[in-house]
């Protein structure tokens, strides 16, 4: 059989008839991290694959049950969930996706049927996921996309977001960051200070914080897994990154202006949406798999920059032990958001706004500054320091306005 690998992309030919789980440990596959499609459907594990059969085998880690039953309906199921230690069929499994929202939601009044919602979209599966669900569950629900300028692979992010929003017949809010701030994140690279991905996911923050602002919305949704968040737990607590371990949650609540004395000039810092990951409960194949059954395009190739993102790293070394121990990522993360960190990890978690104040330049809010000088967010030092350096070479972006003047393009 013909067996076709993406991301990365790779073309093999596996002897057959034989069951996907043997066909995948002849090329040496996490089954875990992927998900084997045959004639556009997903098959499962023990499903037997033709000698003649053309098969995509397709990784889901961003940056399959042939015997096998539905959990709900008893019908032939088309994808298992280790963890769940069940089995679904495509009808059943998008029950199954909507309840763990609704379970995510619910346990943690993320989000109520009041709220203006915005989903930060990237084009990728997990955040059209999460845009597709709640609007299927009826939420006031539209996206940002932030281009980030890395050539093709943007344009193609950009392309999918805008595709997916008028098929819905969403709103979709769109930025560039070399439009509105001067520099695309290819430019961080000569950086010294932060990494490419430290720079790209601050200039996201930024950008999303700020159009949530501009535009009024309550809350602010992102397309966070289970896998991100089971990784970024490991690689805080392996590094004793405590404040993080304190802030780590997945629903922040919105901030609250401080008091008038507080800013640098006496103004109030302005007011954060709160920010919720209603995916938490759900895995990297789930949400693909959720994807592949919604018809939804999604861009399945990685960043091309993504070779400096230790997350990555974590995610492989949590699914080998989760290919081992089903459940174990799952218990790791709920464990720690349910009983350990505000016993042993008490902090600022619930209070993003704690002590902020409008920053000196763009008025976003950002914590006051030690030495009781002038307020400059982190964006902001950034920034400066990127079209310093853009200036020193020619051939960079051309100089920016100044990020107050608002570029709104809904
Ligand atoms: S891999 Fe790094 S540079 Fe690429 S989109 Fe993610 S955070 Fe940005
Ligand atoms: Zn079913
Ligand atoms: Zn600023």
């Amino acid at each position: 059989m013909k067996v076709t690998r993406r991301n990365p992309d790779e073309q093999h030919e596996v002897a057959g008839p034989k069951p996907v789980r043997d066909v995948l440990a002849e090329l040496d596959i996490n089954p875990e991290t992927v998900l084997v499609i045959h004639d556009g459907t997903l098959v499962t594990k023990d499903q037997v694959l033709p000698d003649d059969a053309e098969v995509e085998v397709r990784s889901v880690i961003s940056g399959g049950a042939g015997g096998a039953r539905c959990r709900g309906c008893r019908r032939p199921a088309i994808i298992e969930i280790a963890w769940h230690n069940s089995a679904f069929c495509a009808d059943c499994f998008i029950d199954h996706v909507r309840a763990q929202v609704r379970r995510a939601i619910d346990g943690h009044a993320m989000l109520s049927y009041r709220d203006r919602i915005v989903v930060a979209v990237s084009g990728g599966k997990d955040s059209l996921a999460l845009w597709d669900v709640l609007l299927d569950m009826g939420y006031r629900v539209d996206g940002f996309y932030l281009g980030l300028g890395i050539g093709g692979y943007s344009e193609r992010s950009r392309e999918v977001c805008e595709r997916f929003a008028a098929q819905r017949g969403a709103t979709l809010h769109v930025r560039e960051l070399a439009e509105d701030f001067g520099f695309a994140v290819p430019d961080t690279t000569k950086d010294q200070r932060r990494s490419t991905c430290g720079v790209c996911g601050l200039s996201k923050r930024y950008a999303f914080n700020r159009v949530a602002l501009e535009e009024g919305y309550d809350a602010m949704a992102t397309g966070h897994n289970l896998d991100d968040e089971a990784s970024q737990l490991l690689g805080n607590l392996l590094r004793w990154q405590v404040p993080f371990l304190s802030r780590q949650d997945v629903a922040l609540p919105a901030g609250e202006p401080v008091p008038a004395d507080g800013g640098h000039d006496g103004h109030a810092a302005p007011k954060l949406a709160k920010k919720v990951k209603p995916l938490y409960r759900l895995g990297e194949r789930e949400m693909a798999a959720y994807c592949l059954i919604k018809g939804i395009d999604y861009v399945v190739e990685e960043c091309p920059l993504v070779g400096g993102n230790t997350v990555l790293r974590y995610k492989e070394a949590l699914n080998q032990i989760e290919a081992a121990s089903p459940g174990t990522k799952a218990q790791f993360l709920f464990g720690f958001l349910d009983r350990v960190r505000d016993q042993h990890f008490p902090g600022e978690h619930a209070d993003q706004a704690a002590a902020v104040v409008p920053c000196s330049e763009c008025e976003m809010p950002t914590p006051p500054p030690d030495d009781g000088g002038r307020p400059v967010c982190a964006f902001c030092r950034t920034r400066t320091r990127m079209l310093a350096l853009l200036e020193r070479a020619p051939q960079g972006a051309p100089a920016a306005t100044p990020p107050t003047a608002s570029a709104a393009r809904s």
